[in-house]
């Protein structure tokens, strides 16, 4: 099994990503195999040091220690930064455009909730030229449903155009690729078999999923998928109280101890494994 973690440094990491690190650390401890660290540093302009800092940070004071991935900061920029691997997430989107996947679309997103997904008309448009920094949309068909096997194995399915109707895939401006993209790259490059988030994240798996069948890439069509319900707060405010706030950052600083996170990771696993395993 190769699953990994994969937090995003546009902020100080909460009692949320904690719980999703803590329950995937210990699912990898139960079966053996890897926990791979990957830090999704795309966005720059969110990205600041301190909260790459933050997350090295977190990992120590929760006791998690990947197999694989950066070590520290100056790893990740030298080596592991996503940054690193933008023609990867530029040679799928090249596949996707030309496939006739996509479509430039600059509307608002007022102007996108006047016009149904399907009657939009930058979708059927010829695509002419295309100004920079144009954003490109998925083009989801309607219906489109979308299935992949949850770890445990049942079936999941989620109708894309209603869940998350034509994604962004080439943002504005930057024209950088997003998180759909890149995430989907990575882990089919990083041979991830396992992939363990939070249930607000299942349109970002139907729509990776939608992706890889496309393309063709019957390596992320075989990952499943554990979708866990997002940390209760309870511990989390029962946690900060000292701190004020649900930052690990804050709580770190009160000197709260992670135990009580801990614990409910592992009430949470062990009802899964009762609940897989019978
Ligand atoms: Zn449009």
């Amino acid at each position: 099994m190769r699953t990994r973690i994969a937090p995003t440094p546009s902020g100080y990491l909460h009692v949320g990503n904690a719980f999703n690190f803590l329950v995937t650390a210990e699912l990898v401890r139960t079966f053996g195999g890897t926990l791979v660290l990957r830090v999704d540093d795309l966005d720059q302009e969110r990205v600041r040091p301190e909260y790459i800092e933050d997350v090295f940070r977190s990992l120590a004071w929760l006791g998690i220690q990947p197999d694989e991935g950066p070590s520290g900061p100056e790893q990740l920029r030298r080596d592991r930064s996503q940054l690193l691997r933008m023609e990867r997430y530029a040679h799928l989107v090249d596949e996707l455009r030309s496939n006739g996947h996509l479509y430039p679309c600059s509307c608002s997103r007022a102007e996108r909730e006047r016009q149904r997904t399907g009657a939009h008309r930058c979708r059927t448009q010829e695509t002419g030229r295309v100004a920079a920094g144009t954003p490109w949309r998925l083009r989801v068909p309607e219906p489109c449903p979308v299935e992949w096997s949850e770890w445990g194995g049942a079936t999941s399915q989620v109708e894309l155009s209603t869940a998350l109707p034509d994604p962004v895939i080439v943002q504005r401006g930057s024209g950088r690729p997003a998180y759909q993209v890149a995430s989907l790259v990575d882990d089919l490059d990083m041979g991830i078999d396992h992939v363990v988030r939070g249930a607000d994240l299942i349109p970002s798996t139907a729509c990776q999923c939608y992706l890889a069948r496309i393309l063709e890439r019957p390596a992320f069509q075989a990952i499943r998928f554990l979708h866990h319900p997002l940390a209760t707060d309870a511990t989390g405010r029962k946690l900060s109280k000292s701190a004020g706030d649900t930052s690990l950052r804050s709580m770190r600083e009160a000197g709260s101890s992670p135990e009580p996170l801990k614990d409910e990771a592992k009430a949470y696993v062990a009802a899964f494994l009762t609940r897989v395993t019978g």
